[in-house]
């Protein structure tokens, strides 16, 4: 036989992908992937240390969790008998199994642009088709064309961020409403910024069958432990279950959510701190000459650099060993960079450097 090409045997369409780059970081201020700069104090790390040290890792892990789901009502608000959660190894992993829940031969997904590209990365992988309606230039979602969208493909699934990733703004709650009324498929409103954020929609989930509340734990402070949950309708998510793998959350992590839930206050008050230090942030980059500083409710700020000064923007960080993310060749950003909210002393670094390159006022 001829000795075939093994790539040949992988799907066309994942060939032609780039993979998912994550920059090196190394010796690097991290101010690119939303992530919690703070710690926690040496006796929580002990006591932490402690629960782990019980575990039995030749056994395989708990694999319903009841307990942690127990938890996690018990922090976030009780919910109604009807509504259930679903854990995922980080809300990717939710993203993913809602995806191949849906993807019958005609089925698409629905979502916007710009916003957070894992829905489309996902759709690709699995090989459902994901269209893509384009926010206004002020990034508030475009209802007419949202509308129209779902009335040409039928969707099976609309993807909203609330906030929004990379934008970080909230659309218009009454928009959402009109869209969740008319969807012609499930609802899946991602509020992995909600810690930082002054509203939320996860009410929706209680009144319409439909919809589903995607969060994670990452952002608050957990980013290592990969942990997610979707909360909606029971039968929807029993269906979602039979696709999930079999210990999809791992000891470690089930331990260690258990135990952050535990002291959930101090994340709570981490993510405080940084909403204060985004405001901060905010004013003061809004006094330097020449960006454009967007409104920001998640842990992060998009700004504008100076027409074609985005690349320069960012070697200029990168070289002060800073690393935020450069949005600038995607569609619908040209000339936008982003930027996590980090510690008082990280921000005031992130500004000195940020200063250096831009045009003097005046
Ligand atoms: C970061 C992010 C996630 C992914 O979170 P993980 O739980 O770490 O997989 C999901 N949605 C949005 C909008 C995000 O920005």
């Amino acid at each position: 036989m001829k000795p075939i090409d093994p790539l040949q045997l992988i799907r066309t369409e994942l060939r032609q992908l780039n993979a998912y780059s994550v920059a090196d970081a190394s010796g690097m201020i991290k101010l690119d992937a939303m992530e919690n700069p703070y710690s926690w104090p040496g006796e929580l790390l002990a006591e932490w240390q402690q629960c782990l040290s019980t575990l039995e890792l030749n056994r395989y892990p708990v694999s319903s969790c009841e307990e942690l789901k127990q938890q996690l009502f018990e922090v976030f608000g009780p919910l109604q008998t009807d509504l259930d959660m679903l854990f995922g190894n980080g809300s990717d992993e939710l993203i993913q199994l809602l995806v191949m829940a849906i993807a019958k031969a005609e089925a698409s997904v629905l979502t916007v642009t710009p916003s957070f590209s894992m829905y489309r990365m996902i759709c690709t992988y699995v090989g459902v088709p994901c269209h893509e309606v384009p926010l206004t230039a002020e990034f508030e979602l475009d209802l007419q064309a949202m509308q129209h969208a779902v009335l040409e493909y039928k969707p099976s699934l609309l993807f909203l961020a609330y906030p929004n990733n990379p934008t970080g703004n909230l659309w218009d709650p009454q928009a959402i409403k009109a869209l969740v009324e008319n969807a012609s498929g499930l609802v899946v409103i991602d509020e992995a910024y909600a810690p930082f954020s002054a509203n939320s929609l996860a009410h929706l989930a209680a009144d319409h069958e439909h919809v589903l509340i995607l969060k994670t734990a990452s952002k608050l402070g957990l980013a290592g432990i990969r942990f997610g949950w979707l909360t909606g309708q029971r039968k929807i998510l029993a269906e979602l279950d039979k696709i999930r793998l079999p210990y999809n959350i791992n000891s470690l992590t089930q331990t260690s959510m258990r135990f952050a839930l535990e002291h959930y206050d101090r994340l709570a008050q981490q993510a405080r701190t940084l909403c204060a230090q985004r405001a901060q942030l905010i004013q003061d980059m809004r006094s330097l000459p020449g960006i454009t500083v967007y409104e920001s409710q998640a842990n992060f700020v998009l700004f504008r650099a100076p027409s074609g000064m985005a690349d320069r923007v960012n070697e200029q960080l990168k070289a002060d060993q800073i690393l935020i993310k450069n949005l600038s060749s995607q569609p619908y950003l040209r000339d936008c960079l982003r930027v996590t909210v980090g510690t008082a002393e990280e921000n005031a670094q992130f500004l000195r450097s940020l200063q250096t390159v831009l045009p003097i006022a005046g």
